[in-house]
């Protein structure tokens, strides 16, 4: 049995979802201790365990450790079952990160899936539903991955109740090889409320035009039903030929709109100024996919402890390193 350190780099919850992932794709089993080691309070909390839970439904493992607080973990994996599945987060817990974890092995199997995720769709520390639609999915779909994703309800912190649903059809993963970003093609903000003051939006959109010099017809207002809320996030879409980068603000209690949403134009016009392709987030986030095609490369901005827990994980169950140096446009990572 493979046995993982859940303290290492980042020390939270994505070794443990890359583990299962991976865990169901070859057939291996794993113990995992220290789990989220790094984290307060520490151990598998509510969307942690949904995602055990969603891997262990998908996969007809065997478990132990699986409760909430749990700081030990093993899963003994059987073969994938396709599907049709709805899993519950019952709190605002990341809606993507639970489908993230069994995306790979449902995109390994014999027939289609239908997934549906409830919890949080717009989550601080977590990729937003935009993000997984705009900037994952479709590097997925150039490795020859067909997801089609929905968002059929916002779930913003602490309410929760979002809902996505993935259509998955299964495919032969290709390598992918993303060094180059293409030309620009658009760039524009969405500022998204829920039951809170349509004004909140606009001077955060007003923030944003101002530090990337963008006129009103690129930021957009976003209205959602009242119930949704209280909720508030703002993106920032950058497409390129090759790559759309999307950079989210995320609302808060006691942060201002114009703070947050002047630390995403930041972001955003860094990421405008750059040359690599693939942002801080993706690149941990493509690791999982590109050990399942056999290979693939990319350049990236930066590179985070995800990206280096995210490394471990995939070389402790392939046995292959993967490589990460510095390059002239930021780091080159090859798998
Ligand atoms: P924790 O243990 O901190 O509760 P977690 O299970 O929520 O953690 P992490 O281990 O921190 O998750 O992993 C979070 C994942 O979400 C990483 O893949 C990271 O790249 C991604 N992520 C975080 N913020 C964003 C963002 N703004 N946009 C896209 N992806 C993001």
């Amino acid at each position: 049995m493979l046995v993982l350190d859940g303290s290492h780099g980042e020390g939270g919850g994505q070794i443990l979802r890359s583990s299962l992932s991976l865990a169901i794709c070859t057939q291996q089993a794993f113990r995992i201790e220290n789990l989220r080691a790094n984290r307060k309070p520490p151990g598998l909390q509510r969307q942690h365990l949904a995602a055990v839970r969603a891997a262990t439904q998908i996969s007809d493992a065997e478990v132990s450790g699986d409760e909430i607080g749990s700081q030990t973990l093993v899963f003994k994996p059987g073969k994938v079952r396709p599907g049709s599945y709805t899993f519950a987060i019952g709190t605002a817990g990341s809606a993507t990160l639970v489908l993230q974890t069994v995306l790979p092995p449902l995109l390994s199997a014999q027939r289609p899936s239908t997934v549906r995720v409830t919890g949080g769709t717009h989550n601080r520390g977590a990729p937003p539903f935009d993000f997984l639609a705009r900037t994952f999915v479709p590097q997925l779909a150039r490795m020859g991955a067909q997801v089609e994703l929905e968002l059929l309800a916002y779930g913003f912190y602490p309410r929760g109740g979002g809902e996505i649903r993935a259509e998955i059809q299964p495919a032969a993963l290709q390598p992918l090889h993303l060094h180059e970003r293409g030309e620009l093609r658009r760039g524009y903000a969405d500022a998204y409320v829920a039951g809170l003051p349509m004004h909140i939006a606009e001077r955060e959109l007003k923030v944003i035009g101002r530090v990337l010099g963008w006129s009103q017809d690129r930021l957009n207002v976003r209205v959602l039903p009242n119930d949704m809320g209280p909720g508030n996030a703002v993106t920032i879409t950058i497409e390129y030929e090759h790559v759309a980068e999307v950079i989210t603000g995320f609302g808060e209690r006691g942060v201002r709109a114009e703070t947050l949403a002047q630390a995403a134009a930041l972001e955003a016009r860094e990421y405008l100024r750059a040359r690599a392709p693939v942002g801080a987030h993706l690149a941990d986030q493509l690791l999982v996919p590109m050990t399942l095609a056999g290979g693939g490369s990319f350049t990236t901005t930066a590179v985070t402890p995800h990206l280096e827990s995210n490394a471990l994980v995939v070389e402790t169950f392939t046995g292959r390193r993967i490589r990460i140096e510095p390059h002239q446009e930021g780091f080159r990572v090859e798998c």
